[in-house]
């Protein structure tokens, strides 16, 4: 018994994590931003006239005058150089759902021998990262493999810190030389100034004069894993696949609720400290923290960002986390379902749409029934997700978020609305014709004098709905953990602009023709709630009974990736994307042959995976220990024992010989040639690698159980999850 698995016990045991870095009197108010080519940093290093068209640009939505290129580019370099910069790259972000960047050093050598820093404003805008090899769905011919990346300048530079050499990061669009879009970033700009342009419409209706940039808001919430890396090194499983394909579930799981809120373990603690640092010399946010609900399990929430921020924040902030969780010895896991039976990660996805003005367009006040502003952007969200729910469910689909979805601790594949109580109440109002109430805040009497009077909150919790109002925002709880959050904002921010497009066109008319204003929009609202009102749903989500009621409403429930994909290349939403001018009809179809491209590579990979550790660890440690049994029994009759107990024997044998089929079956649905195209190969994942992985896993996880602890190879459930 010399396994990988009890050196890595004995290394955790051992192990001493670092001193967190918040060092001496530091104060986390004065890090904060420390590190980002801020509003602050360009006031005082730009001169008057570049600074104000470069703030127009961000705070107004103006278009870039390319003329402050040089200036700025001088100024961000210097800026840099004394941050300790010796590089910048332009960072993008591919459909991979990765972050990548181009590094490219601040000096040039000069005719002397020496070295001259050089940043021109060219080098700002446009960069030509050799792209050929990130995935394009068909856009970008392989003669033409050229990918462009331009400057965002609405999302700022920064620094990035590095014990090696520190780098100067600029946030850029990935297009191509066609100008079709090769990333996240590009769609989510388009489709926010889609969505802005339809929201100032209404807004003018209600009388608002000089409306500037309304954009979208996010606040990403993010799970994640945490495991001590000695495990996560001896499972080869969690290191490729980001998940265990094997395991069998732990004597005790979460069932007691104990870790949810729970005391946040020492350890842990520190690591959330250091990542905390990091984030906000970055200038990120980072605001509540929590334990999760299973073992191994927390969750950071930073503060809610203009969409196009919180989305290049979001992605600085999972690399962050990967390093530092290294730093202290662990593992940040960000799939959706690492360990089987027990919760998956999400990332809610918190939507609002507003300006600096006007704060969140998506906030009730006391009497909601009366603020018919906030009832026609509530109502233009009830439109756009009825209508393109659908659509909704295939911005989350990937092959790892399938094993959440559905799986009564995520929500449903089925997209609803969560009103709560009293916006429920106002739509119901006004679907017989007029509100005229609201329901009001409660008070809650806790029953000892000593304690304050709480206020209730009229718009209750419900955690099994995918989008759900929640006070001044929606929350679209179906995104995965690893997911980057550009897809859903992309959909989110079209879907509404078609919706707020419809009821802008549709007031407009009427006020036209003479209709009373506010009767023209007590009739939209009418009008919207009976189309529409079949999508808000307030009770359980994760009950049998949801499933054929959600049917009878007629509402879309796309189970797995395969059966959501197809919505991205279904006519209406061709016909939207391209009305919005957010994808063309080449790049909504790019997006889905990536899309199952990306299923079946991941399908593919964890298949390989299984028949690997299947063969070479697992199939071994149960043959060795079946011998073992062989020999005790031979050894018994050898000395004239009689009745000689074979059950142990007996009982080792046969899942043996299911996990030897199951093996066989599996290697022979890796070798089978689907033939051709993306979506047989997807299809082939689904229905034949898919079932077959789960036969091997269910073979090995029964062998778990009995095969003798010495000898068994993979850290276990029990190992991973609550040794920290
Ligand atoms: P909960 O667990 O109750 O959902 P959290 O505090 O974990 O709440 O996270 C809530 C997230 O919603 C935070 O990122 C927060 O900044 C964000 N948020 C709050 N208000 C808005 C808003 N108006 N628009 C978008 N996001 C918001
Ligand atoms: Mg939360």
């Amino acid at each position: 018994g010399n396994t990988v698995r009890l050196q890595a016990i004995k290394d955790v045991e051992a192990y001493v994590p670092p001193a967190v870095s918040f060092v001496g009197d530091e104060k986390p108010g004065e890090i904060f931003g420390e590190n980002v080519f801020s509003k602050v940093v360009m006031q005082k290093r730009l001169p008057k006239s570049v600074f104000k068209s470069v703030m127009a640009t961000i705070d107004k939505g103006k278009k870039l005058d390319p003329m402050v290129a040089d200036a700025v580019a001088s100024a961000m370099k210097d800026w840099a150089l004394e941050k300790g910069a010796t590089h910048y790259a332009h960072v993008f972000y591919p459909l991979t759902g990765l972050t990548a960047e181009k590094h490219d050093s601040f000096f040039d050598p000069v005719g002397d021998g020496s070295a001259l820093a050089e940043f021109a404003g060219k080098t700002l805008i446009q960069g030509e990262p050799d792209a050929s090899s990130f995935p394009n769905g068909g856009l970008r011919n392989t003669f033409e493999a050229r990918g462009y990346t331009g400057w965002d300048v609405t999302s700022p530079a920064y620094v990035l810190e590095n014990p090696n050499g520190n780098t100067l990061c600029i946030p850029t669009v990935f297009v191509s030389m066609t100008g079709e879009a090769l990333d996240h970033k590009t769609p989510l700009l388009r489709s926010q100034q889609a969505m802005g342009g339809h929201a100032e419409r209404i807004l003018k209706l209600f009388g608002h004069e000089n409306i500037e940039n309304i954009v979208s808001f996010c606040g990403p919430e993010q799970e994640y894993f945490l495991v001590d890396r000695h495990f996560f090194l001896a499972r080869p499983d969690l290191l490729n696949a980001g998940r265990t394909l094997f395991g069998s579930k732990p004597p005790k799981g979460q069932e007691f609720d104990d870790h949810y809120f729970g005391a946040i373990p020492e350890r842990v603690l520190g690591f959330m400290m250091d990542t905390e640092r990091e984030l906000f010399k970055l200038g990120i946010p980072a605001k509540t923290r929590h334990n999760e609900v299973a073992p191994g399990q927390f969750e950071i929430a930073p503060m809610f960002e203009r969409g196009n921020i919180a989305a290049d924040h979001q992605q600085l902030l999972m690399t962050t986390f990967k390093t530092i969780a290294k730093k202290h010895g662990m593992e940040c896991l960000f799939h959706e379902k690492p360990f089987e039976g027990v919760n998956g990660s999400g990332k809610h996805v918190n939507f609002s749409l507003g300006n600096s003005d006007l704060g969140s367009l998506l906030v009730p006040g006391d009497n909601p029934h009366d603020n018919a502003q906030f009832l026609v952007f509530c109502a233009a969200v009830i439109r756009a997700v009825h209508k393109y729910g659908g659509l909704l469910r295939a911005s989350v689909a990937s092959a790892t978020n399938d094993h959440r979805l559905g799986a009564n601790e995520a929500p449903p594949a089925i997209i609803s609305i969560f009103l709560g109580d009293q916006l429920a109440d106002v739509f119901d109002q006004i679907a017989k014709g007029a509100a005229t109430s609201s329901k009001g805040k409660g008070t809650m009497m806790i029953g000892a004098d000593t304690l304050p009077v709480l206020p209730t909150d009229p718009g209750d919790r419900n955690r099994t709905s995918p989008f759900a109002f929640t006070g001044n925002r929606f929350e679209f709880r179906a995104p995965g953990s690893m997911q980057t959050v550009n897809g859903p904002m992309v959909t989110i921010n079209t879907i509404m602009a078609e919706a707020l497009d419809y009821m802008a066109t549709n007031l407009e008319a009427a006020v036209a023709d003479g209709t009373d204003f506010d009767t023209a929009v007590q009739n939209l609202l009418t009008e919207i709630i009976t189309e529409h009102g079949a999508v808000v749903f307030n009770g359980d989500g994760y009950s049998d009974n949801w499933q054929i009621e959600a049917e009878e409403r007629g509402l879309p429930n796309l189970r797995t990736t395969l059966d959501a994909l197809p919505e991205l290349i279904s006519d209406s939403a061709m016909e939207l994307f391209e009305k919005y001018k957010v994808f063309n009809h080449r790049e909504m179809h790019s997006r889905y042959e990536i899309g199952l491209e990306q299923y079946a590579l991941t399908v593919f990979v964890e298949a390989r995976l299984t028949l690997e550790m299947g063969q070479t660890s697992i199939l071994p440690a149960a043959v060795r220990y079946q011998t073992e049994l062989a020999q005790n029994v031979s050894a018994l009759k050898g000395a004239g024992v009689d009745d000689v107990d074979m059950t142990a024997l007996q009982a080792v044998s046969a899942p043996l010989s299911e996990l030897r089929a199951a093996l066989a079956t599996l290697k022979g649905a890796l070798e089978a040639d689907p033939g051709g195209d993306a979506l047989a190969e997807a299809t082939h994942a689904k229905d034949e690698l898919l079932p077959a992985m789960a036969a091997v896993r269910s073979a090995s996880d029964t062998l778990e159980a009995m095969v003798a602890d010495d000898l068994w190879p993979l850290p276990t459930y029990q190992e991973m999850l609550y040794i920290l």
